[in-house]
């Protein structure tokens, strides 16, 4: 075929396919163009998926007479005028594609009337050609009705997906803006039923009730913008909410990130938030999050996606880290303990707006309104109560435990009430009394904690892990493991284990970490190989930490050790100043709390 310059219809499909990919997407530019035009109220309204029917109202300035026809031309637009701008965008729009994309793959009728005009206009378009403008009455703002979408491109059409799939590809899409501007209102309908609503009222805590239910909604914790790590990074706002530990779900697709107003995929982003929850959620298990991410115009690029749905930012590491100090921030501030009541594993449905799953893992049902209860930690500040005891920074490690207590208490503020241990329940928990209830703490899951936390420390401080030295113990691997701990050498140094290569697959165990003296030295050598060797734990974010946990895992007491009360007593109490005493370092839970009205409401005294 020789060269030729395609016909204009013939470009203006293809350049509509980078921008327009299925219905959802027409929403989203139509909605951008309403909020761009400062509207405050917007209506959606959608038949068969959209592919039938899409209709954006909007109450915002409305397009000049004049401009209208303008409007549907390709790089028409009024947001953007020099290169420059590109470089502090404020609208959503400013490549002025939108209009011209979806008016070539659909029959499009806009009629609009701007705010200072008495008259307004309607236009029509069909395939990319104009068929019709007329003056016509109107209320101030702008209505786009898209009909038969991609009626002119079969191939397009045929790569949707079921009507009910793009429906909610729509309600999410309109869900996400409702959350970037909870100060305007939203009200989605589709087939004729309404679909979801925000009230406008500014608060984007009313938008999630909406979005998430009042339930998903109540177990999620307010974060708040911090000041910058170091003077010299640019200024990052962070703002939103995220979920307690206890609320997660099976993948990353409930982190939904704003940038600017602007939604955004990111995954180094997203990574930060699932990083921020390191060691509070089990592995595999994702938090929810909707969080604002604000910064300087000028720091942000949005000019790298056809759909304007990624960005670049000129200072990456420093939102990054903005991101991921604000949620731990909150996390590690507000998480609180797993009530009893409440299975802290209770599964959610995945879906956007899902009713919950009125079970928990074990099957048992929620009692309605079984909340997890927020301990107030400013109301148990030593010294306050009568029954406290001494000051315990510096509480004696019983002489005569076998709980390897590592390193000693770590010198941390408390992180926990005060704990009056009561005692042992199956070999297997520690039964306590503190100031808001009843305690029931899992000895094997708190000791990993404590450890865990010890042994961090520890490296932060650069101190060497103690050893036990040994006389003659080998070990022989698998060749492929063989070459993985012949490179490993160095790590497991670092972490208290000596080993020689002894010839052939075979490596002398010279020393391993004094906290696991009493095992035997070839099992546990084999266990953390085989940690380093399984990708079982995404959750740990390198090699070093599965090595560190297995270690913990190991030493720890373990379920079905009956502790002596002295034994039960140092463990609360180092437990008490961990940094996040309420996990384990895989993340399940260390503790249960029944409060004092729980108790009451049980036992009918109220
Ligand atoms: P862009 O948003 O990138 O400028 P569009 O093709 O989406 O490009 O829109 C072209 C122009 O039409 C906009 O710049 C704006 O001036 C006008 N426009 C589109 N939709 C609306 C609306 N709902 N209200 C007011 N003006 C609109
Ligand atoms: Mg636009």
């Amino acid at each position: 075929m020789p060269i030729r310059v395609l016909p204009d219809v013939v470009a203006a499909q293809i350049a509509a396919g980078e921008v327009i990919e299925r219905p959802a997407s027409v929403v989203k530019e139509l909605i951008e163009n309403a909020l761009d035009a400062g509207a405050d109220t917007i209506t959606i309204e959608v038949d068969d998926g959209g592919r039938r029917m899409i209709r954006v109202s909007d109450n915002g300035g409305g397009i000049p007479a004049d401009e209208v026809e303008l409007a549907f031309a390709r790089h028409a637009t009024s947001k953007l005028q020099v290169v420059d701008d590109l470089n502090r965008i404020t609208t959503l729009g400013f490549r002025g594609e939108a209009l011209a994309s979806i008016a070539a793959v659909s029959r499009v009728t806009l009629t609009t009337r701007h705010h200072d005009e008495v008259a307004g206009t309607t236009i029509q378009a069909e395939g990319g050609e104009l068929r019709s403008v007329r003056a016509t009455g109107a209320p101030s703002g702008t209505v786009v009705e898209v009909a038969n979408l991609f009626f002119n491109t079969p191939a397009r059409l045929k790569f949707l997906k079921s009507d009910s799939t793009e429906r909610r590809h729509i309600t999410q899409l309109v869900t996400r803006y409702a959350m970037a501007y909870p100060q305007v209102r939203f009200r989605l309908v589709q087939e004729g039923r309404e679909q979801f609503h925000s009230t406008g009222s500014g608060d984007l805590a009313d938008v999630l009730v909406e979005a998430f239910g009042l339930d998903t909604f109540s177990d999620m914790l307010e974060v708040s913008p911090l000041p910058p790590a170091r003077a010299d990074l640019p200024e990052v706002e962070v703002y939103g909410f995220t979920s307690a530990p206890a609320l997660n779900r099976a993948n990353r697709s409930h982190i939904v990130l704003f940038v600017n107003g602007r939604a955004i995929a990111d995954q180094s982003l997203t990574y930060a938030v699932v990083q921020a929850y390191h060691t509070l959620i089990p592995n595999g298990r994702y938090p929810l999050a909707v969080l604002m991410i604000s910064l300087a115009p000028q720091e942000v690029d949005v000019n790298v996606h056809p759909t304007k749905a990624e960005v670049r930012f000129r200072a990456p590491d420093a939102v990054f880290s903005a991101v991921q100090r604000a949620v731990r921030n909150a996390v590690v501030a507000q998480a609180p303990v797993p009530s009893m009541q409440g299975d802290p594993y209770r599964d959610v449905d995945e879906g956007w707006r899902g009713s919950r799953t009125e079970a928990g893992r074990g099957g048992r049902p929620l009692v309605p309104g079984e909340r997890q209860l927020q301990m107030d930690l400013d109301a148990f500040t030593p010294g306050r109560r009568a029954h406290q005891r001494p000051d315990t920074a510096a509480f004696p490690r019983p002489a005569d435990t076998d709980i390897p207590s590592g390193l000693g208490a770590p010198a941390r503020p408390r992180t926990l009430p005060v704990l009056r241990v009561i005692g042992q329940v199956g070999a297997m928990y520690i039964v306590a009394e503190g100031p808001a209830g009843l305690y029931l703490i899992d000895q094997h899951a708190a000791h990993e904690r404590i450890l865990y936390e010890q042994f961090m420390a520890q490296q932060a401080a650069m101190e060497p892990v103690a050893q036990q030295t040994l006389a003659s113990v080998t070990v022989e691997f698998a060749p492929a493991t063989a070459q993985l701990v012949a490179e490993s050498l160095d790590l497991l140094a670092k972490w208290g284990f000596v080993l020689e290569e002894f010839g052939g697959t075979t490596f002398r165990v010279r020393a391993v970490p004094a906290l696991l003296a009493d095992q035997e030295p070839g099992d546990v050598v084999r266990a953390v190989v085989q940690d380093l060797e399984s990708e079982q734990d995404p959750g740990a974010a390198t090699l070093e930490e599965r090595l560190v946990r297995r270690v913990c895992k190991t030493a720890a007491v373990k379920a079905g050790q009956t502790l002596s009360f002295e034994e039960m007593e140092g463990l609360i109490r180092q437990l008490e100043r961990c940094e996040s005493p309420r996990t384990c370092p895989h993340g399940r839970p260390t503790m249960l709390h029944i409060s004092g009205e729980d108790l009451a409401r049980q036992f009918g005294r109220e």
